[in-house]
This record gives C-alpha cells, sequence and structure tokens, in this order.
C-alpha cells in the first residue's frame, strides 16, 4: 500500500456467524470442498453463506459460496491477484466436474458460482470443464443457481457460446478496471476490448443470457473513465455490475491509490441502476460474487 493512503476503518471485517453460515461451515470440512470464500478469508462469508442482509444473516436465505476449478495455479499474473502462477500447472482432474457437483448438491447452497484461474495452456481455455461441472451440477439438482466468473478464453467466442449454453444462469467476466489501466493492472494477454467480446458474445449467444461484470475503484481511475466503462457495459447488455474497493494482496502487488468512502460506492450504484443495470452491488468490501444469490432472486426473478 502506498504508505500515505491510510487504511480506513469501513475496510474492517466483520466475525461471520448466522444459523446457516453454521451449518454450512459445518458440513462443508467432510466434502473436501475448497471455497473461495474460506481459502481467500472473503469478509463476505456471513452475508453470502447466510443468504442475509448482514453478518447476523436476515436475508432471504439464498445463500451464495464461490468454487475455484481446475487447480490453484494460474498461467497469468495480473498485477491485483495474489493466485499463484506457473506456465505449466498441473493438468485438470478429469473427476472434478463429477466430484465438485456431487459436493455442492448436498452441501445445501442455492446459488453457486463457478471461476477457475487462467488456463492458457489448455487448447479449449477450460470451458469445457467448466461446461461439465454446470452440467453434471443441474443433473444433480435442477433449483440449484449456477454462475460461472470466466476467464476471457483468449477471445475464443467458440468457447464462450458452448459455455453459454451448458446450462448456466449467469454468465460473468469481469474487466476488472477502466480502459487505460488494463495494462497496467491486467496481465497483458488481457485486455478491455477482450473482454468486452467475450460479455457481448454471452449475451447473444443465447436468448434471455444473463451476464454480469464487476470493476475494482482504487487504482487511480476516475470519475469519467467509470463511467465510460459503466456505458460500455451497458452497450453491450451487460445486466449485473459490482463494484468495490482494490487491496493490496501483498506489497508486491499495485499500490492503492485511493479508498474511495462508502458515499461514493452508494453514488454508483445509484448511477450505474439509472443508466439500465438490472443491479449494481457497490460498496468497500463487495466482490464479485457478493451476496450474488440474494440478489439475483430479489432482482430478476420476483
Ligand atoms: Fe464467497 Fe464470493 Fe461471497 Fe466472498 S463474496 S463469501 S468469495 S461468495
Ligand atoms: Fe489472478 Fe485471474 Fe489474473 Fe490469473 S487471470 S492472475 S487468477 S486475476
Amino acid at each position: 500500500r502506498d504508505p500515505s493512503v491510510k487504511k480506513p476503518g469501513w475496510l474492517r471485517q466483520r466475525a461471520p456467524q448466522g444459523e446457516k453460515y453454521t451449518r454450512l461451515h459445518e458440513s462443508l470440512a467432510e466434502l473436501k470442498l475448497n471455497t473461495v470464500c474460506v481459502e481467500a478469508q472473503c469478509p463476505n462469508i456471513g452475508e453470502c453463506w447466510n443468504g442475509g442482509g448482514g453478518a447476523g444473516g436476515e436475508g432471504d436465505g439464498i445463500a451464495t459460496a464461490t468454487i475455484m476449478l481446475l487447480g490453484d495455479t494460474c498461467t497469468r499474473g495480473c498485477r491485483f491477484c495474489a493466485v499463484k502462477t506457473s506456465r505449466n500447472p498441473a493438468p485438470p482432474d478429469p473427476m472434478e466436474p463429477e466430484n465438485t457437483a456431487r459436493a455442492i448438491a448436498s452441501w445445501g447452497v442455492d446459488y453457486i458460482v463457478l471461476t477457475s484461474v487462467d488456463r492458457d495452456d489448455l487448447p479449449d481455455g477450460g470451458s469445457g470443464h467448466f461446461a461439465q461441472t454446470v452440467k453434471a451440477m443441474k443433473n444433480l439438482k435442477a433449483e440449484i443457481l449456477v454462475e460461472c466468473l470466466t476467464s476471457d478464453f483468449r477471445g475464443d467466442l467458440e468457447a464462450v457460446s458452448k459455455l453459454a449454453h451448458s446450462g448456466l444462469d449467469v454468465f460473468a467476466h469481469n474487466i476488472e478496471t477502466v480502459k487505460r489501466l488494463q495494462r497496467i493492472v491486467r496481465d497483458p494477454r488481457a485486455g478491455y476490448e477482450q473482454s468486452l467480446s467475450v460479455l457481448k458474445h454471452a449475451k447473444v449467444s443465447k436468448e434471455g443470457m444473463i451476464t454480469k461484470s464487476s470493476i475494482m475503484l482504487g487504482l487511480g481511475e476516475s470519475d469519467e473513465e467509470i463511467k465510460e466503462a459503466m456505458a460500455d457495459l451497458r452497450a453491450i447488455g451487460v445486466d449485473i455490475l459490482t463494484l468495490g474497493q482494490y487491496l493490496q494482496p501483498t506489497p508486491l502487488h499495485l499500490t492503492v491509490k485511493e479508498y474511495v468512502t462508502p458515499e461514493k460506492f452508494d453514488f454508483w450504484k445509484e448511477y450505474g441502476e439509472s443508466i439500465g443495470f438490472r443491479y449494481v452491488a457497490s460498496g468497500p468490501l463487495v466482490r464479485s460474487s457478493y451476496r450474488a444469490g440474494e440478489l439475483f432472486v430479489q432482482n430478476l426473478v420476483r
């Protein structure tokens, strides 16, 4: 972190509690499921797992959790991300789609976000593996809502289209930051236009497809640049947007340029919804999958 920029109190984490959280936590150990929620010590775990409006859980009970597929080693190296990288990660486990689906189905979560590292070493970027997991998931538990938060598959639109037809409920891909900062923040193999083309293709490849993206704030972007990114996402029909504060994971990563206030995050929520996003989740601790199930059901189903 830039020593001149002090971490404010509103970023303090709350200890999770709540009935559903406790139940999910207890059953997790037996299932050998690695959730991003636990592994990354996500501050939202109480709210997400309870499906609730607070860490104590008073929401609609639509519990959300995030699972990482395709291993823990990424072929890229973005300057905001602490995931380990290698040119040749271990090959995917062919049993992972079926085993993961089985574990999730018996776990009791209502909305599952499947995400992964980038696998540029695989011919299809891992898209087939995602699709198999979605299919296995829906076979075992048709009512579960599935969001895939994917890489850009190097812009491979056929991979995008196949995944869009796998039976998923939400196709998510993050542009991460505004146009000007792409080269500074993301791996050079990623890019603004490529990410927009993935989201656009997901939207048009299947009728009624819900798409979603996310932007981190506090990396030095201006208000005008945020508005431009939001307009670009709306222009290709993106339905859902999340905005959160960038936090530096280690001293080797990009420094925080600004801690955006909770009031400013509220402004962006209002602004985003005024330009047509079906909902915007915006707050200092908001992450891409923040209360995703609960907000999806509240805003898109009812
Ligand atoms: Fe899990 Fe995502 Fe919620 Fe964090 S924001 S607790 S990673 S579902
Ligand atoms: Fe991290 Fe994703 Fe970038 Fe890989 S591609 S370094 S997992 S943000």
